[in-house]
């Protein structure tokens, strides 16, 4: 099978963002795209890690610090819990007593958990820039453009939405209101399955990847059964025939993390290192996917690691930072990065120390900095959305 950059609407370039500066800088495009308003630290301040555990300790069990698996070394040291997103705002719900929840990850992660903890806690970001460049591809004014498409071309009524939870709150508030459920990377097909009894087609957001892996490798929908909605151009790129035909609509965005990985990629891991296993995030080019031996979600992909016998090896197509951190913690394993060149989620990456130190100090002091609120209205459907995941079978 040819796959083409043209065929999945993804430039492996670096985008903008990958490219920003960590720290201070502000991106004007970015899912909050604003600067941290705070009196940051020094990086180079020898006192970082004293002062990160003074105000911890001094603030006991108010403040619970989430870690997302793709933050820092020096951040996760100090994550009271590690995790995925969902399984991170689970976390946070499950700990009434925090007034605090500092959510080391990026912006949509941080709505996710004021969602589902309760009114009394309240969810803090150390960075307001740190937002995900997949959740950006997809506005609120755009999804609602493209529902009017899909009610012209008369098919609206028989769509169900589905969105992965890395989008914004207003996404996931839509996809409540139009009877749609929210899915991970981990439970992607049963959400498909279940959208699939409901409607006769699945409008899939943000990220095209997961949605056509699970669907074509997962339950044998083939390609053609896909089509690809483009925010970009007028009616989505495509005909109300094609619609209409189509069984899963694909939204035109994807990770800048995960979509850099590619079958040269691949190839060039199993030229390198004769035997390794390639192992691959489902947010991964689906010829990436097809290319490997094996795909599965984060956590799917550190149970594995743990799971896998000394000696062997592997090329892990995920995060930087996560990949790191396993190669560290199985020793007695070939654990390499799938692609030759650095790939951090810029990002993730902007949660550092500093930020860290300045949210704890300020919550420690008595201001609340950088807090995430999501509005009732978009509170109520977007949390009908989660319910709906969480009753799944
Ligand atoms: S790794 Fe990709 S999906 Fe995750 S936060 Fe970064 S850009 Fe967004």
């Amino acid at each position: 099978m040819t796959t083409t950059t043209e065929t999945y609407g993804v430039d492996p370039t670096a985008s903008p963002l990958a490219l920003l500066l960590l720290g201070r800088e502000a991106d004007p495009n970015s899912e909050r795209g604003v600067e941290c308003p705070g009196d940051l630290p020094a990086a180079s301040d020898p006192d970082l890690v004293a002062r990160a555990r003074a105000a911890k300790e001094k603030l006991g069990d108010r403040v619970f610090i989430l870690g997302h698996h793709y933050q820092r070394d020096e951040v996760i040291e100090f994550a009271d819990v590690t995790g995925d997103s969902f399984k991170l705002a689970r976390d946070a719900a499950a700990r009434p007593e925090a007034e605090y929840i500092v959510f080391c990850g990026v912006h949509f992660m941080a709505e996710s958990a004021d969602i589902l903890t309760s009114e009394r806690q309240q969810v803090v970001l150390p960075d307001l820039a740190a937002g995900c460049s997949m959740a950006d591809m997809a506005t609120a004014e755009q999804v609602a453009e493209c529902w009017d498409v899909l009610t012209d071309a008369g098919i609206a009524d028989v769509t169900v939405p589905v969105s992965y939870m890395n989008s914004s709150a207003d996404i996931k508030a839509f996809t409540g209101k139009h009877g749609g459920t929210i899915c991970t990377s981990s439970n992607a097909r049963r959400a498909l399955e279940w959208a699939f009894e409901q409607g006769q087609k699945v409008l899939f957001l943000p990220d095209q990847h997961l949605g056509r892996n699970t669907a074509v490798l997962e339950m044998g929908f083939s390609l053609e059964d896909c089509v690809l909605y483009n925010p970009h151009k007028p009616n989505g790129g495509l005909t109300a025939e094609q619609l209409r035909d189509a069984k899963m609509i694909l939204w035109r965005g994807h990770c800048s993390v995960h979509g850099r990985f590619s079958l040269d990629s691949v190839n060039e891991v199993r030229e390198r290192i004769p035997g390794v296993n390639v192992l691959v995030h489902p947010e991964c080019r689906h010829e990436v996917v097809t290319a490997a031996d094996q795909v599965g979600s984060t956590e799917y992909i550190i149970k594995a690691l743990d799971a896998a016998e000394p000696g062997s090896k592997w090329a892990i197509g995920t995060e930087l930072n996560l990949v790191r951190r396993l190669a560290k913690a199985h020793p007695d394993k070939e654990v390499v990065f799938l692609d030759r060149t650095v790939c951090f989620c810029s990002t993730m990456n902007r949660i550092d120390l500093p930020h860290l130190v300045w949210a704890l100090e300020s919550l420690a002091e008595g201001r609340v900095p950088n807090v995430i609120t999501v509005d009732a209205e978009t509170e109520k459907y977007a949390k009908a959305a989660l319910d709906r995941m969480l009753a799944l079978p």
